[in-house]
């Protein structure tokens, strides 16, 4: 009997019946039999995960139920700062973009001619960036403001000359979690940190970084130029910690002399959100581009020499240099990054600076107040926040407490203020009493006259035009209308697991009880969010069969590093200090090895057999010759081949025998979900990604979150916090991250996930991704021969077709195919990962039947135009698929002059009946806005912010 109510239901694509199609197309009577060809027997789960979690809810009970949760916290009003501060997220941006699917549902911008609206954001992200920091080039997000301080120490290290002795030092009035996720970073890599008072010039000798917070997290505004020019004097770069919102009234960094700029952008219309998730940014001066870590978005031209947006230089960075990357950045915060991009157009550099002069006068305000009772005001330079001394700290925070305000706990003699765009009269009064006092006037001035600011930011006309909501809304529907997100077709990338990002699941992320969090807020204000993440915890363990989970990382990558570090740690603590290879399938993710370096590990590539699979001679050997030296083997499973690999079981007792552990990336659990578990196949310790299989959508890049999840003698060894003891074992070593749980607030996405399929609902979820990858995989394959399968001729939950002989014989690129696909409307496959030249298909278990046999039906009628070629009727350069994709004005141009018709460049997929939704024709059909992109021209000609108002005279 079917149960209308369920919601696996409304997840699962495909229908029963559609299933039992499937089911018989690959000549099974039942499920079970398919999946027993498919999932070896040595790994697969005897118990049902049913038996382990909670009984499936519907939609509305999930609701009721993430309401009684969300009732259990207490949002108080927050002046905390320490880098989270209260924003207004303007209701346009909160609806349009936060909460509108079409932005995000969004991939990665790897096919930029399919992503030029959330390219022009980020860009216009990185041109505030620069503008604001005055420096001349930044990024397109880092993870957090913590990991970005982080990122910039390994930068300078990278470009420093001198001595492996040199130190980096750090000032004691930069945020403490920030101090501490870079002491985190630093210690296996043998850096040395130092932390000291840096607002007089220290003595050291050989130093490659200096790190100050400006404003400091005290509120202090501190002249760092001579700081700076001594560190130069020292071939070091001086890195500065700011705020953007400060900058609008302050001397920029890169106008005192800072070599990069980092922080958070959190507090530009991103919720704080119990830690995150927000945008991380990085900017750096002229010469240092090259270096920078992250996502770095360019202009380019395309071929028909118009403007275009693209990744630049680093684009899938670890894939090609693994082990010499940058950094391991791949998830960033993309979608966080838009929202903080639309913020600044929408209050344009006026507006920004007006909000920047209420808080600095309220903050003025308090100040004089304050100090009217009887307190000192600490310093006189700030922008929005004091530190206030008092005679009884204590008896100050009960009196907040009563008003429901949250003060910043600093001792028994300090307490901190930090003001922000939420501050209104109410609780500016409130605050005054709290100190004792009524409102007094603003007196004088707190902003010192060598650091204010007179350059100019902000005035390209994209910051300067969105006043009306009526331009911003449509400027933002302009946007998303260029983009393919999940919310118009599949986007069957392999490794990605792009699924369901169901709307009920999405609900609770913007209630006021979750967003309004401020993370160092006292824990018993947010028992709900707490008891969520031992809830969210519990069934991790449960589904993957290990002892303890953290989620405090804030994507995969990160999850990579803090379970590697976690057996680094483990191995020192035996005494086992001289364990640092990490043996690497060359097919791994390059996040792999580019993480295993982070933790201080050397990578070490075990090579792969014929069939794809780990060759076990080749382990066999590496054991041997590093085994005393063993740390760590790193693999992903079932493989980015596609293929479960019956051995895994004999690869862990090796690697376990050689006294190595065993990390399994956990990308692909969509593929093991109620099939089998790491935890129990012989593995020590995963990352999982809640952003694939969890239902996080991709926020076109981000936000994402990579829980670390490992058997509990990795345990004592997962990531803590240091303001945040409830957040990981005392044992740990240190945060990896800003906030004690990571992105926090996209949490009760994967808890209503899996709250609402329940075990069997999982694993009824599982089965289909891989019957759906099956089904696929044999219809394509007589086409484009599926490269690896598993021992009974069966694939995973995804596909490798190996394009090479095609290409060989006629020419045609993965590209050209991959861009041929945009014209059929939709989204091309991974590409050349993790073999060149090849496509990885995922479809998950979210796409009906219908929709996969249209995208069957797209790369038919693409076989067939390849044929064309093949049989001599059309050369490739004059193919359709080279001049792919066709923008509107290209087949329109009043001279066609292709060897083709219009119609067969630019509506293939409504001359072959796959728009779907097939009666309205045309109209449904995806239009790219931009020609094939020239992607060495944008890395020759480095474009990455608008460009000056001069420019536009
Ligand atoms: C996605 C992925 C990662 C990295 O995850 P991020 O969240 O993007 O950092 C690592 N390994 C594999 C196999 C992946 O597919």
């Amino acid at each position: 009997m079917v149960d209308y109510d369920a919601f696996s239901r409304r997840h699962i694509g495909p229908s029963e019946d559609q299933a039992q199609t499937m089911l018989m197309e690959l000549g099974y009577s039942s499920m079970a039999d398919f999946i027993a060809d498919v999932v070896p027997q040595n790994i697969a789960m005897t118990k049902r995960l049913s038996e382990a979690l909670p009984r499936a809810l519907n939609e509305v009970d999930v609701i009721a139920e993430l309401r009684a949760l969300a009732d259990k916290n207490d949002v108080y009003r927050n002046v905390i700062g320490t880098g989270y501060y209260g924003t207004i997220t303007p209701p346009v941006i909160l609806r349009n973009v936060l909460e509108n699917p079409a932005w995000y549902t969004a991939y990665t911008p790897y096919q930029p001619e399919i992503s030029q609206g959330r390219l022009e954001a980020l860009f216009a992200f990185q041109t505030a960036v620069c503008d604001l920091t005055a420096l001349s080039i930044a990024n397109a997000s880092m993870l957090d403001e913590g990991t970005a301080a982080a990122e910039a120490m390994t930068l300078a290290r990278r470009v420093y000359k001198g001595s492996d002795d040199a130190v980096f030092l750090i000032d004691i009035n930069v945020h403490p979690q920030t101090i501490a996720v870079v002491q985190t970073r630093a210690k296996p890599q043998g850096i040395k940190v130092e932390v000291l008072d840096l607002s007089k010039n220290p003595s050291h000798n050989e130093v490659f970084g200096v790190l100050v917070q400006y404003p400091n997290t005290r509120g202090e505004i501190i002249d760092y130029s001579a700081l700076a020019t001594w560190a130069h004097s020292k071939e070091a770069l001086l890195i500065a910690a700011t705020d953007l919102l400060a900058l609008t009234l302050l001397k920029a960094p890169g106008e005192w002399g800072a070599d990069i700029a980092v922080g958070s952008a959190q507090r530009f219309g991103v919720p704080m959100g119990f830690g995150g998730p927000h945008a991380g940014f990085m900017s750096v001066r002229e010469g240092l581009e090259r270096s920078l870590p992250g996502r770095l978005i360019g202009q380019s031209v395309d071929a028909h020499g118009n403007p275009a947006f693209r990744l630049a230089l680093q684009t899938r960075e670890q894939h090609i240099r693994r082990d010499k990357a940058t950094s391991n950045i791949c998830t960033a915060q993309v979608l966080l990054a838009v929202m903080s991009a639309f913020y600044a157009m929408w209050h344009g550099p006026a507006g920004l600076k007006t909000i920047a002069s209420r808080v600095n006068r309220q903050t003025q305000e308090l100040a004089s107040s304050v100090t009217a009772s009887g307190h000192r005001v600490v310093h006189s330079n700030y922008f929005d926040t004091l530190v206030i001394e008092v005679k009884d700290a204590p008896e100050l925070h009960k009196r907040a407490d009563s008003k429901k305000i949250n003060l910043k706990r600093i001792d028994a003699t300090h307490v901190g203020v930090s003001l922000d765009e939420t501050t209104d009269a109410k609780i500016l009064k409130d605050l005054c009493e709290i100190f004792g006092g009524g409102a007094v006037g603003a007196t004088g001035k707190s902003i010192p006259d060598s650091a204010v600011r007179s350059s100019t930011y902000l005035r390209h006309p994209i910051f300067n035009t969105m006043r009306s909501e009526t331009s911003m809304l449509r400027y933002l529907r302009t946007l998303s209308d260029r983009d393919l997100a999940l919310d118009r077709t599949m986007i069957p990338l392999g490794s990605c697991t792009m699924k369901l990002n169901a709307t009920t699941e999405m609900e609770a992320v913007t209630w006021p009880e979750y967003s309004s969090l401020h993370p160092f807020a006292p824990a018993k204000q947010n028992a709900g969010s707490r008891e969520l993440i031992e809830q969210l915890s519990d069934w991790l363990i449960k589904i993957t069969g290990y002892d303890a989970v953290s989620l405090q990382p804030n994507a995969g990558s990160q999850g990579e590093f803090a379970g590697l570090l976690a057996i680094r740690n483990y191995h020192d603590s035996r005494g086992d200090q001289g364990r640092t290879i990490c043996l690497i399938p060359s097919s791994a993710h390059g996040t792999n090895a580019a993480s295993a370096v982070m933790a201080g590990m050397q990578v070490v590539v075990i090579e792969c057999d014929d069939h794809g699979n780990v060759s076990i001679d080749d382990l066999k050997a590496k054991i041997a010759q590093y085994s005393a030296s063993l740390a760590a083997m790193m693999v992903t499973y079932p493989s980015t081949h596609g293929v479960f690999e019956s051995a895994i079981t004999d690869l862990c007792g090796l690697v376990h025998d050689a006294g190595g552990q065993v990390y399994v990336d956990g990308a692909n659990l969509n593929a093991l979900v109620g099939l089998a578990q790491p935890g129990k196949f012989g593995a020590d310790v995963s990352h999982l990604n809640l952003h694939k299989t969890f239902c996080i959508p991709h926020g076109g890049g981000g936000p994402g979150v990579g829980p670390v999840i490992c058997r509990s003698h990795l345990a004592p060894f997962l990531p803590n916090h240091p303001l945040d003891e409830l957040a990981g074992p005392a044992t740990g070593p240190g945060p990896i991250s800003a906030a004690p749980f990571g992105s926090a607030s996209i949490l009760p996405i994967s808890w209503a996930y899996i709250r609402m399929m329940g075990g069997e609902g999982l694993t009824l979820a599982t089965s289909v991704a891989i019957l759906s990858a099956n089904y696929m995989a044999a219809k394509l394959n007589p086409m484009f021969p599926v490269l690896y399968t598993g021992e009974h001729g069966r694939v995973g939950h995804e596909c490798i077709l190996d394009l090479r002989e095609i290409t060989k014989v006629s020419g045609v690129s993965v590209d050209d195919i991959a861009k041929r696909l945009m014209d059929y409307g939709f989204h091309a496959p991974t590409m050349s990962f993790p073999v060149a030249g090849t496509f990885m298909i995922e479809p998950t278990e979210s796409e009906d039947i219908a929709e996969i046999d249209r995208f069957i039906a797209a790369m038919t009628a693409i076989h067939g135009e390849i044929q064309e070629i093949m049989d001599g009727k059309i050369s490739v350069e004059e193919s359709a698929l080279r001049h792919a994709p066709h923008t509107i004005e290209s087949v329109l141009a009043a001279n066609w002059e292709g060897s083709y018709s219009r119609e067969v460049g630019g509506t293939p997929s409504v001359r072959n009946g796959l728009v779907s939704g097939e009666i309205i024709g045309m109209q449904g059909k995806y239009w790219p806005t931009v020609g094939r992109i020239d992607g060495a021209h944008g890395d020759r000609n480095l474009i990455c912010s608008c460009p000056p108002i001069s420019e536009f005279a």
